[in-house]
This record gives C-alpha cells, structure tokens and sequence, in this order.
C-alpha cells in the first residue's frame, strides 16, 4: 500500500477523498468526529503547500439533494483548520467544480460538493472517474469508513492518478491488521448488536483466531433459540437459526467458548420507563423482550475478559439508545478500557457511540471509525482500497 508519507505534495494539486459522513442537525454538524479524523492527513498536505481538494459522501443521496449539500460541513472544517475552505456548490463530476478547482492554488481547501449526487458514483462508472481524476494531480485515500466500496470517487479514481494511503487510512489499516496477525493473546472478541446476518463473516474469521467469543445483544437470541431456549418477544433472526447452530459447533469442534447471555433485561416495550425484570436469558417469558444482558452476565463477561492482551468488541449489548437498557454496554465498555496493558479496539458506529458516551475513547487502544469497513476488513483480511493503493503493507 503506498502511503503519503510518498507522495512528494510541494506546489501540487492533490485530490483527496475523505469520510465526511456526519450527523447533521438543524443544518449543522452535530458530530464532527469524522472530520476530525481526517485533519492531519490535510494539515500534513498544507504543509507541503500542496493545493488541497477533498470529496466526500454524505447521506444516501439519488441524485442532487439540498438536504445533502456538504455547506455545514465546509464551515466546521473551515473552523477546525483556522483557515478557508473554498466550497463548491455543483457535483464533482461537472465541469464547473473543474473550473472553479482551476481558481485555487497552493496553500488553499477546496471542498467539493456531494460525490452522492452523481449518479455514476456507486457505479463506479469509468467517465465519471476520469472527470474526477481532472482535479488532482495526485490521489490520496483518507475514507476508510468507504474502503469496502467500488465507488467511483474510492476506486475508480485511484486507478487513474498515482495514488497514496492519507494517514487515518493507514492508521486503520495498522490498527485492525493486528487483529488478525501478529496478536498477543489470550485474545477475546465480544459481539453485539441487532443481527447476526450483519456479523457472519466476522465471527466465522475472528473464531479462527481468538480465545473466545462473547456474544450479546439482540444477537444472542438467534444462539439461544438455536440452542432450544424460550426468549419470548426478544427479536430473533428465524431464518438464521441453522446458521447460529453451524456456529456454535464450530466453536466446540475448535474448542473455543462462546459465551452467551445467562440473564437479560426483559421489558414488554423499549420504553425508558417500562417496566423491568431480571430473567433468565434461555426463559425469557412470552410478552416480555430482552433488551440487555443482566447483572449476572456483566460480571461472567467481566471475569472471561480478565487477563485478556487483545480484545476487539463490535455491537451493543442492548438497546443502548434508551437508558437505563445501555447499562450492560457501559459495563462491558468499562470492563474492557480497564484492562490493563491490553490491544483494545472497538469498531462499529453504535458501539462507537456508546464508548464516547462515556468518555472512554481514549482508554481503548483503537476507536475505529470504520464500520461496515473495519468488520468487511476483519472478514477478507483486505478492502478494495487497500487493494487499489498496492495491497497490504
Ligand atoms: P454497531 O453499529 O456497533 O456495529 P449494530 O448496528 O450491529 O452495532 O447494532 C446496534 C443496534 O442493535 C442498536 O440500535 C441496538 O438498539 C440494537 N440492539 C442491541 N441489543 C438489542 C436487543 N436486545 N434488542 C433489540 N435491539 C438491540
Ligand atoms: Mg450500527
């Protein structure tokens, strides 16, 4: 993979895409983390006084959409770099975007609108990729959250300019390969979150390498049920069930625990004020949901993390977005920030959320801000844009 610390950037355009995927709110950034993430791949650039170009997606977009326009985002980077950023309004295909890079020389941001609003750009259509590979004369890859998609503006252009890894890109790259090689162990993987369909490729990967598997969530019930247990309206994956059964067995014949759920948090409603009750995780009576991991189940998951010197954890262990069903989660994430002299990574958007929520983002060795990238990278071991920018390093 060629990074930029190869890309000699002096007096260049440099056409940079970026994962600038945020929350907006009453027209304004409400979460600025991404932009953050990406700020001294463009402070390393303008220090080579490179003229400096970046695109990304926002939304899901079918064509142009005000409600997706990237303006919000150009004043909180503007903000965040103590320096203007140049924004311009038009898709960044067209030939006005190209004409109005032309007025921007070295030492300058430009932000470009949307890649989303071209309709080419999940085709990873081939013209499209050559009108963005007009307004560059270099390609650096900083979206890791984007790195699983053969888009136009991730792929296709980075076929066609030389192209570098930005530094968050390596970072992630860095950061979840040691999750697959090179680990220290006993190494702990814990899952959650709503489905196990969203996870298969993860667990069947991480099961080869790690210790032991600890899954909760809304996940578990697929296991539990697959396992013959009752868990009432808990949401459950029916058509999974055979899958959670293959598994599981695959855990035993690799003598590997898996975990489960001894006892939930059940409620009739995902009601902040509904009301609440400890039972049994495989006796989850009907009318009644899980929506956390019990008390129980906290200290076992506890205890089976003790000792741990790699720890990954994707996926809630509840419903974490309406307290008090975030308490099994915040447990699990103080469990494994507490860890001492441990790897410990968290990657997922929820879970993400839940760990800066608590403030604990700087007691895990790695945030990930990737998502559906970070679990397709820990499946294949590899990403189109990794693959792209020369493979591994
Ligand atoms: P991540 O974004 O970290 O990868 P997921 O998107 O897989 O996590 O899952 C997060 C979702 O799972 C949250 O919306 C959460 O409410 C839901 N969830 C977790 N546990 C349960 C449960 N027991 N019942 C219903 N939903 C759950
Ligand atoms: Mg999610």
């Amino acid at each position: 993979m060629r990074t930029l610390k190869e890309l000699d950037a002096r007096g260049k355009r440099v056409l940079v895409r970026v994962d600038f995927n945020v929350p907006l709110k009453d027209g304004e950034v409400a979460d600025d983390t991404r932009i953050r993430a990406s700020l001294p791949t463009i402070e390393h650039l303008l220090n080579q006084n490179a003229a400096v170009v970046l695109m990304s997606h926002l939304g899901r977009p079918k064509g142009v959409d005000p409600k997706y326009r990237l303006r919000p985002v150009a004043f909180r980077l503007e903000e965040l770099l103590r320096q203007p950023v140049h924004y311009v309004p038009f898709p960044p295909g067209s030939d006005e975007a190209y004409e109005a890079v032309q007025n921007f020389g070295p030492g300058t941001v430009t932000l470009l609108e949307n890649v989303r609003f071209e309709p080419g750009e999940t085709k990873n259509d081939p013209e499209l990729a050559r009108r963005y590979a007009r307004l560059g004369e270099a390609f650096v890859l900083d979206a890791f959250g984007s790195a699983h998609r053969e888009h136009a503006s991730v792929v296709g252009v980075a076929r066609l300019l030389p192209s570098y890894a930005g530094l968050l890109f390596e970072k992630e790259v860095r950061a979840l390969s040691k999750l697959l090689s090179g680990y220290e162990r006993p190494y702990a993987v814990v899952l959650g979150g709503a489905k196990v369909s969203d996870k298969i490729g993860v667990i069947k990967s991480l099961l080869k390498r790690a210790d032991k598997l600890l899954v909760g969530g809304a996940m578990a019930f697929t296991f539990i049920k697959a396992k013959g247990g009752e868990v009432g309206d808990s949401l459950v994956e029916e058509d999974k069930l055979d899958l959670a059964r293959e598994l599981l067995a695959e855990a035993e014949a690799l003598g590997k625990p898996l975990l489960l759920p001894v006892d939930v948090v059940a409620a009739p409603e995902i009601r902040p004020d509904a009301p609440r009750e400890v039972v049994p995780a495989d006796g989850i009576p009907k009318g009644l949901k899980g929506l956390d991991i019990g008390p129980e189940t906290r200290e076992r998951f506890k205890a089976a993390l003790e000792g741990s010197k790699t720890v990954f954890w994707n996926g809630p262990m509840g419903v974490f977005e309406v307290p008090p069903f975030d308490e099994g989660t915040l447990a699990v994430a103080r469990a494994i920030a507490g860890l001492e002299g441990a790897y410990t990574v968290v990657g997922g958007g929820d879970s993400v959320a839940a760990v800066n929520k608590l403030g604990l983002a700087d007691a895990f060795s790695h945030v990930s801000t990737g998502g559906g990238a970070s679990l397709e990278f820990l499946e294949k071991g590899t990403l189109p844009g990794i693959e792209v920018l020369g493979g591994l390093p």
